[in-house]
Formats: structure tokens, sequence, C-alpha cells
């Protein structure tokens, strides 16, 4: 139940000095890369509420591979939650300007205190997240985080905002939520000002490859056209 997620103990999480220390933020270099959107070999996923005039600050991209990977470790345990680090690129795309970031790599979170309806990401969750992206990718960024909500369904707890917020505090920082058991998931991307709900999500775009094969099968996401983002450059195939 939400609610119980909601009275986390502020004592087990971090507090805000050892929060900052250990931010998990971009390397110093900082920016987004000047790259393409991959306008081609890509199907979008909406959600019920991508269609409602929202202005995501970034589009979310995902490979499969990294799909796959999410998909597997969110049904591994279907009675409590589980959670990890996204890796992947921060880009910008010329000339559009517009911001995206590609999913396309997961560690799992250890360290982690967790029950059917919280999981709490503590100081030695962080540390070792942040190590292991240093070690295993190190041209990469932390590009968000994600969990489970075994029955409970696709929203961001007060907890979860709390953590997100102090963690993930970058922009183009998301948080993807997953109900392993009805398999639906979707994306929490701030809007362009700023702001963040608990409830709205995003749908994403699967870079489906030569195989033109989609893997996604999460039931509360409709295929859709790759239109909005793309002026026509996706016909080149
Ligand atoms: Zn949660």
């Amino acid at each position: 139940m939400p609610m119980v997620e909601e009275e986390f103990p502020q004592g087990e999480a971090l507090p805000k000095t050892e929060a900052s220390r250990v931010r998990l933020g971009p390397p110093e270099d900082s920016g987004p890369r000047p790259s393409r959107i991959p306008r081609s070999k890509v199907r979008r996923w909406v959600s019920p509420f991508d269609r409602d005039g929202s202005k995501p600050a970034v589009s979310v991209f995902l490979t499969q591979p990294a799909f796959v990977r999410i998909c597997s470790l969110a049904g591994r345990d279907l009675d409590n939650e589980v959670g990890g680090a996204l890796i992947g690129q921060w880009r910008i795309d010329n000339p559009s300007g517009e911001q995206f970031i590609v999913a396309e790599a997961v560690l799992p979170a250890r360290f982690t205190r967790h029950g059917s309806a919280f999981l709490t990401f503590t100081q030695d969750t962080l540390v070792a997240l942040h190590g292991e992206q240093e070690a295993r990718y190190p041209e990469k960024r932390m590009i968000g985080w994600f969990h489970t909500h075994p029955r409970m369904g696709v929203f961001l707890s007060d907890y979860d905002i709390w953590l997100h917020q102090h963690f993930f505090p970058e922009p183009w920082q998301v948080a993807l939520v997953i109900e392993p058991h009805t398999q639906i998931g979707g994306f929490f991307v701030r809007e362009e000002d700023g702001s963040l709900d608990h409830h709205r999500y995003h749908g994403f775009l699967e870079i489906v490859g030569n195989s033109g094969k989609s893997l996604v099968d999460w039931k509360n996401l409709e295929p859709d056209h790759f239109e909005g983002l793309t002026e026509g450059a996706e016909n080149n195939e």
C-alpha cells in the first residue's frame, strides 16, 4: 500500500548533508553531448498521459537490452520492491535543440532496505551504484533510476519524490516505475518548468534496431507513430 511507503523513516534515509555528499550528479564536464535523435528504427510507446499537452524536459529512449534487463530484474521478486540505476547518455539534438536520454544499461541496487511496499536506497546503495557506474560505464551517465511497485500501480510516493529530488536532481534524470504483476510501467519525467507529477507518467521510445521487432509488452502503453519528434527523416528506411 502506498501509505506505508509514505511513512518512510527519515532516519534510515540519508540526511540532507549526507545526500549532497553522495549526490549522483553528472560528471564534471556537464552539458549534453550534441547528437542526433535516433529518428529511424524506433517505436514510440505512449502512456494515457502523453497526449495531454505536457512538455517533458527530455524524451526517453530505451535500448532493447536495457528493457529486457529491467523486466528481468523487476520480475525477480514479485513480493518486494526492487530497484536500481539507469545508465546511458544525455544528448542534445542538432539542430532542433531538443534534449533526450538513452537508457542503455541497468545496475541493480544493493544494500537496500525493502519490503512489500517500500524501498530505501541507503548511503551504501548510492555509493555502490556510483562506484559501479564509474568502473563499468565511465563514459556514460546515471540518467535515472527504476523500482517496482508490486500490486500497487505506477506512481511516485512521497518518499519516491524525495529520493528523486535528492539523488537525481537534474532536469534530465528520470524515474521508472514498474508493476511486475500486471506488466505495466512508466517514466516520470520533469516538465520543462521543473515540476514533477506523482501520477502522470510517460511512455518511451524503443530502439528496435534493424529487426524492427518490438519487445515491449507493457499493457498500459500503446504503440504510436514517431510523429511530433521527427520531420520525416524516419521515412528514409
Ligand atoms: Zn515507490
